[in-house]
C-alpha cells in the first residue's frame, strides 16, 4: 500500500516572496533561484547539469507547456503573475505561506501583493536582523534600543505577525554567546556607533551588542508566543558551514531563561541528524528541511528518514524556503510530499508502522504541526 500524499494541503511555515517581475527573468535569473552559489560561472556552466535543476524542469512540463529550458523562459514570459502563481501552487496544494518579508525586500513583492498573487493567506514572520541594524544606526545608546525593540519587532503592519527568525547563522556563525556581561555589550554598542559614523547601512555580525539584542529579541518572542525560527546548516552564500551547526545551540536549548520559547531549525543540511536529536530531546524545539528538500532533492526521501529517526513527526514542520520565483516553492512542496510518501509507505510495507500512523505522521508533518505551533488554528 503506498501512501498518496500528492492532494494534501501544505502549509509551507518558512517562505519568501516572489520577485516584482518574476515572469521576466532570462534563463540566469531563472537558474540563480535554484542555487545557493554567487558565482554567475557556476549558474551559467553548471546548475543546469544538477539533478535537482534537471528534476524540476522535468516535474515542471507536467503542468507548464515547454520542451527546452529557452522555451520556459518565453513561456513564462506571456503570463499573469497572478494566473502562473495560483497554477503552481494549486498543483502543490500550498494551503497558506508563512512569509520572511526580510529577504531582499526593495526586489520583492509586498505582503498585499504576494497576497494578491498566489490567493492564499500569507503570514508575516519578522526577520531580527535588519531590524537590530536599523536600531543601532539610529539609537544612540544600547539602552535606547532595548527601549525601543519590542515596538520595532512587533510594529502592526499589514499582515498578522506569527513568528520571529534570526540569521545568526550567516552573520558570524554559532554558537550564540549566551553570557555577554552588560559592559561588553555597552562597549560593543559604542563601536558599531563609531564604524557606522560616515555611513547609513550596517551588516550586523556576531559580536556582543549583536547577540545581547538577539538574546533580547527572543525574550520579547517568547513573551508573546510567537516560536522564533533559526536559520541552521545550507542557506546563504558566504556562511562556514561548520559554524551553523546546530548542535551548537545546544547551550541555549539548555537555557532556563529560553525555555518558555518556541524554536524551529531551519533547512538543517547537512545537519539533518543532530536537529532530529535535538527535537528529541528539547520539548521547546522543531525543525524543517524546507530549501535542503529542493536544492538535494535527489536523496529527499533520506532526509526524511534522518529528520523522522530520532525526532517525533509532531517537530517536523513542512517548509519550501521558495523565493524569487513560484516555482521554488512548487518544486520542495511536490518534492516533500512524495518524499515523505515513499518513506511512510515502505515504513508501512515493512510492518514498522500502521497505516493510521502513517497518515498521522503525514498530516503533522505536512499541515497540523504549523498550524498549531504558530497558532494559524481558525485561520487556515
Ligand atoms: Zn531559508
Amino acid at each position: 500500500m503506498t501512501l498518496d500524499l500528492s492532494d494534501t494541503i501544505i502549509i509551507d511555515n518558512h517562505a519568501h516572496s516572489l520577485l516584482k517581475d518574476f515572469l521576466q527573468l532570462d534563463t540566469l535569473g531563472f537558474r540563480r533561484s535554484f542555487s545557493e552559489s554567487r558565482s554567475l560561472s557556476l549558474i551559467s556552466e553548471h546548475v543546469n547539469c544538477a539533478l535537482h535543476y534537471q528534476n524540476m524542469l522535468r516535474e515542471l512540463k507536467e503542468i507548464v507547456d515547454f520542451e527546452t529550458e529557452d522555451e520556459l523562459i518565453e513561456h513564462r514570459q506571456k503570463m499573469s503573475q497572478s494566473e502562473y502563481t495560483k497554477r503552481l501552487w494549486d498543483d502543490s496544494s500550498i494551503g497558506a505561506a508563512l512569509i520572511d518579508d526580510g529577504f531582499a525586500p526593495y526586489s520583492m513583492l509586498s505582503l498585499s501583493e504576494l497576497d494578491h498573487a498566489c490567493g492564499r493567506p500569507v503570514f508575516r514572520i519578522v526577520r531580527i536582523e535588519p531590524i537590530l541594524e536599523a536600531l543601532i544606526l539610529s539609537c544612540k545608546s544600547l539602552a535606547e534600543a532595548e527601549k525601543k525593540l519590542e515596538s520595532e519587532l512587533i510594529r502592526p503592519l499589514t499582515h498578522r505577525i506569527v513568528g520571529m527568525k534570526t540569521i545568526a547563522a550567516y552573520r558570524g556563525g554559532f554558537p550564540i554567546d549566551l553570557n555577554v556581561e552588560r559592559r561588553s555589550a555597552e562597549s560593543s554598542f559604542s563601536e558599531l556607533k563609531r564604524s557606522t559614523a560616515n555611513t547609513t547601512s550596517l551588516r550586523i555580525s556576531a559580536c556582543p551588542a549583536y547577540h545581547h539584542l538577539l538574546l533580547c529579541a527572543i525574550d520579547i518572542a517568547a513573551a508573546n508566543d510567537l516560536p522564533v525560527q533559526i536559520h541552521t546548516g545550507i542557506g546563504d552564500g558566504d556562511l562556514d558551514l561548520h559554524t551553523a551547526n546546530p548542535s551548537l545551540l545546544s547551550p541555549l536549548f539548555k537555557s532556563k531563561r529560553f525555555s518558555t520559547c518556541k524554536f524551529v531549525l531551519l533547512h538543517c543540511f547537512p545537519y539533518v541528524r543532530e536537529a532530529s536529536y535535538l527535537c528529541s530531546v528539547f520539548a521547546n524545539v522543531y525543525m524543517d528541511l524546507s530549501l535542503s528538500i529542493s536544492l538535494a532533492s535527489s536523496i529527499a526521501p533520506q532526509l526524511f528518514r534522518e529528520a523522522l529517526s530520532m525526532a517525533p513527526a509532531t517537530k517536523i514542520l513542512a517548509g519550501t524556503d521558495g523565493h524569487s520565483v513560484p516555482e521554488t516553492h512548487w518544486y520542495a512542496a511536490i518534492t516533500t510530499k512524495k518524499a515523505l510518501s515513499v518513506v511512510l509507505s515502505q515504513y508501512l510495507a515493512e510492518g514498522y508502522i500502521d497505516l493510521a500512523e502513517g497518515n498521522q505522521a503525514a498530516e503533522s508533518i505536512l499541515f497540523r504541526n504549523c498550524r498549531q505551533l504558530y497558532n494559524l488554528e481558525g485561520l487556515v
